[in-house]
């Protein structure tokens, strides 16, 4: 409504009232998606499978709401989160540096651990340099945010994590997708469009967090430098998983690890830290240092975050068999649970397994009733996923035994049938 007694203030009437839709947060459309969501669950009876509480450690068990579950919730893939020679690196650091380091590395933040850290992560990967920034999701954010602009290409995965798609987003270049996996699509794509623009950068992971499967790296590598692309690889959930002693995918495939252009990691999973990285060469980690964002104008990691990982890079040289046990145990899983008929897409079986089920309601309710049972899994449901394809996700770690795996696929195989009757 207007006041026709007001003055109009460069031309806008200053009385003029804002609908509330655009003053108040619970008007806004996320908002309204979460109540809705909320809804929809109370009606089917389901309980919020979200935000559990976790006493203690998480690892293969988890005390949650007071009873010691199996937990297949939390990527703590080599069982480092936890480990006393690791928390104590950690305790070490806090008390050497203190808890912050109080200012961007850029201005005052460098501590030497920062150094060592990015350091052996060059190495595990025989590459020249790294570069740590405090978040993984901020990693991508900020390395595809920075490096990319409007006359580049972004292709992409079309299963790629929310961080790259943010950070592809931010960068103003053009971004396509291509079928999951698919090396043939993507080749289509680059012979189509490549010339048209000026830097083409390919983004895929080492092994896909939601359905536990890895690309095809050897002819990703042929079609980069075929088409004179830059390829990055994300190796949230690869590295630490994959290769004989935990390498990678470099590892896996026994690639030149300079044939892929940006190694991208977190400290999050394996390094049983916080925090993300890019490995590569010296031009690239050096203008990532000065000018990404998320780097430049944020604080350092705290000397506490990053001692752990320093300390897991160095466990990992002297335990190769923690690897060997995940991949054991992993495999063991999925035999397991393919020998009970159930539907584990195309996991390889490496520390990542889904038992897809089909109905979001579905996979929130198994999830429910195991942790009735004291079982932690997670549902995945849509939009992270189609609807079609909700899913439990199963995290392995080198610390789950084969009696945890037969309890489980036994209660969820009971489960099942009980729901489907
Ligand atoms: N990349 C991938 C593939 C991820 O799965 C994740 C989150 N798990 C990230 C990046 C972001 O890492 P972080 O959680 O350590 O911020």
């Amino acid at each position: 409504a207007t006041n026709p007694a007001t003055p109009a203030i460069n031309g806008v009437d200053a009385t003029r009232t804002v609908p509330e839709r655009f003053t108040r947060f619970d008007a806004h459309p996320g908002y309204q998606q979460l109540a809705m969501m909320r809804q929809g669950a109370e009606q089917l009876g389901l309980v919020d499978p979200f935000f559990k509480v976790h006493e203690g450690l998480a690892g293969a068990t988890s005390i949650i709401q007071g009873n010691t579950c199996i937990n297949f919730a939390s990527y703590n893939y080599l069982g480092y989160s936890g480990d006393p020679r690791v928390v104590q690196a950690a305790c070490d650091a806090a008390a050497h540096y203190g808890t912050s380091v109080s200012a961007s590395r850029v201005v005052s933040g460098e501590r030497p651990i920062h150094g060592e850290l990015e350091q052996a992560i060059a190495n595990a990967y025989g590459v020249e340099d790294a570069v740590a920034f405090v978040s993984g999701h901020a990693t991508n954010v900020s390395t595809l945010g920075y490096l990319l602009g409007p006359k580049d290409l972004v292709l992409h995965d079309e299963y790629i994590h929310n961080s790259s798609l943010v950070g592809a987003q931010l960068s103003g270049a053009k971004r396509m997708s291509f079928s999951h996996n698919d090396p043939d699509a993507l080749d289509a794509l680059l012979s189509r469009h490549r010339h048209q623009f000026e830097r083409v950068l390919i983004v895929i992971e080492g092994l896909y967090s939601m359905d536990g499967d890895i690309p095809d790296l050897p002819r990703f590598i042929e079609l980069k430098q075929r088409h004179q692309a830059w390829l990055m690889v994300d190796e949230a959930h690869s590295f630490g998983v994959m290769g004989a002693t935990g390498l990678g995918l470099r590892e896996h495939f026994a690639i030149n690890p300079t044939d892929v252009d940006i190694w991208m990691g977190t400290m999050s999973k394996t390094l049983s830290g916080c925090g993300g990285y890019i490995a590569g060469n010296k031009a690239l980690v050096e203008t990532l240092r000065y000018f990404a964002p998320g780097f430049l104008y944020s604080v350092g990691m705290p000397a506490q975050v990053a001692a752990p990982s320093l300390k897991v890079l160095e466990l990992m040289q002297q335990e190769p068999e923690r690897v060997t046990q995940l991949q054991t145990i992993s495999h063991y899983f999925l035999q397991q649970a393919q020998a009970r008929g159930l539907d584990t897409g195309h996991s390889i079986g490496s520390a990542v397994v889904p038992v897809i089920v089909g109905s979001s309601p579905l996979a929130a309710h198994l999830s429910h009733a195991l942790f009735e049972q004291h079982i932690n899994v997670q549902p995945i449901l849509y939009p992270a996923v189609p609807e079609k394809s909700a899913r439990l996700r199963f995290f392995l770690s080198c610390e789950h035994t084969q009696a945890h795996i037969d309890k489980t696929l036994d209660v969820l195989v009971t489960l099942l049938a009980n729901a489907q009757r």
